[in-house]
């Protein structure tokens, strides 16, 4: 490959922008071509869509949708669905380029996609968000399809939403396609162990990690930022192989206790407190901020993007970070981090258990048939730790950090892979 000028990193907290810099490194040391780096760095299709929606007072709101491709050379593209106020394009195709990358660690047969909605699902009724998510599928008719493009859930979004997606897209279908989406509710073909699947990634990510750094699980501390799908199941499968869950937190604040914090009562008492921690009695509130400067083993940063920057690396005192969220990392925060000796199980290897169990639901969808959770979860761990084992190799081999080899390792399958499909 010639030499082709990294982007400068104008926006720290550009989320695509710190895809790319990741993306341009891992080209390098691979030396891959131009045709194909030109190829991958520019997503496939950018559909943005206006849904006027009726709101519950008789308004219409018009809100702004997104379903970018990044890529479909490995197969069908996947991704979730996020429903925030902060979405964008940006961050919309800097999530779908992760989704490439992810599913090629883990191997898998998908492209990468992402899909989201700017809005606030926290203030909108069910009806309204309903609303949405049907008028979202009708838009994106031509792109969904269980051997096109899969959606599946992310911030903001569930087993509901994808329920209504899957309703509406067989209806246009005239028949039931329940393959065409993920991570439904179990009744209409969802996977056992999807609700846990990305926590319980992180939890094997973490383990693996936490053996090659001769860190004993039983004697480790961890600190979980984000109390969503991800981070409260990555604490309670963490906290039940022996890892002391020390700091929890979400959008109300984060909460510690040095003695280990109860996660299963922590789980309880958010499902019966409108879905936040406020006012937990389990452990001390502290500032928010504070969970990612503790003296901990092990920080999972499972909330949303950006979140470990440049102002903020140096209070870091972990010896590991697994990433559950995607893209937590600013890319002028990896320098830092890898000089302090800190190791990463990057998003796209340690947050890949989602994508791999909705990979599983789609395989049983196709079949007409069911799994038990008991092989759902040999099977999701099993692709967690070879990728882990990978990725650890590859890092060795390229004496690089565990962050570029995970790319190196993505980026040389899709790249093998248009080299054989071709181009025009
Ligand atoms: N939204 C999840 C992710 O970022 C899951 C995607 C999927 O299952 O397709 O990995």
């Amino acid at each position: 490959m010639g030499y082709i000028e990294p982007a400068p990193l104008k926006d720290e907290k550009n989320p695509f922008e710190a895809m790319m810099s990741r993306f341009h490194i891992a080209s390098q040391i691979l030396g891959i071509d131009d045709e194909v780096y030109n190829v991958l760095k520019s997503p496939a299709k950018q559909v943005i869509v206006s849904l006027p929606i009726t709101m519950d007072d008789g308004s219409i709101r018009v809100f702004d949708g997104y379903r970018v491709i990044h890529s479909n050379i490995l197969g069908p593209s996947k991704g979730g669905i996020r429903f925030d106020p902060g979405v964008n394009i940006d961050e919309v195709k800097a999530l779908a380029a992760w989704m490439t990358w992810k599913c090629a660690v883990v191997d898998i047969p998908y492209g990468g996609a992402k899909g989201g909605i700017q809005c606030n699902p926290r203030e909108m009724s069910s009806g309204e968000i309903e609303r949405l998510m049907r008028a979202y599928t009708l838009a994106m008719i031509e792109i969904f399809g269980p051997d096109r493009d899969i959606p599946a859930p992310d911030m903001g979004t569930g087993p509901r939403e994808m329920a209504w997606l899957m309703d509406e897209y067989s209806r246009t279908q005239g028949m039931t396609i329940n393959s065409v989406v993920t991570g439904k509710p179990l009744v209409l073909g969802g996977s056992l162990g999807r609700t846990e699947a990305t926590g319980r990634g992180v939890m094997v990510s973490a383990l693996a990690a936490m053996e090659k750094l001769k860190i004993n699980p039983y004697k480790a501390t961890c600190a979980v930022q984000g109390f969503g799908n991800v981070g409260s199941f990555a604490a309670l499968l963490l906290a039940e192989r022996g890892v002391k869950v020390v700091a929890i937190s979400d959008l109300s604040g984060a909460y510690y206790n040095e003695n280990g914090i109860d996660i299963q009562a922590a789980i309880e008492y958010r499902n019966g407190n409108n879905g936040n921690l406020t006012g937990f009695p389990g452990a001390e509130l502290i500032e928010g901020d504070e969970i990612l400067g503790l003296e901990v083993d092990v920080l999972v940063p499972a909330a949303t993007e950006d979140v470990i920057t440049s102002q903020n690396v140096e209070k870091i005192k972990a010896k590991l970070i697994v990433e559950g969220a995607n893209g937590p990392t600013s890319a002028k925060a990896d320098n830092v981090i890898n000089e302090k000796g800190i190791m990463v199980a990057p998003d796209i290897l340690a947050n890949a258990g989602g994508v791999t169990v909705s990979y599983f639901e789609w395989v049983q969808n196709r079949l007409g048939y069911k799994w038990t959770g008991e092989r759902v979860n040999r099977r999701s761990d099993r692709i967690m730790k070879d990728a882990f084992d990978n990725v650890y190799r590859t890092s060795q081999e390229y004496k690089v950090s565990m962050r570029i080899a995970a790319y190196i390792v993505a980026i040389d399958k899709v790249a093998k892979t248009y080299k054989y499909r071709g181009g025009y």
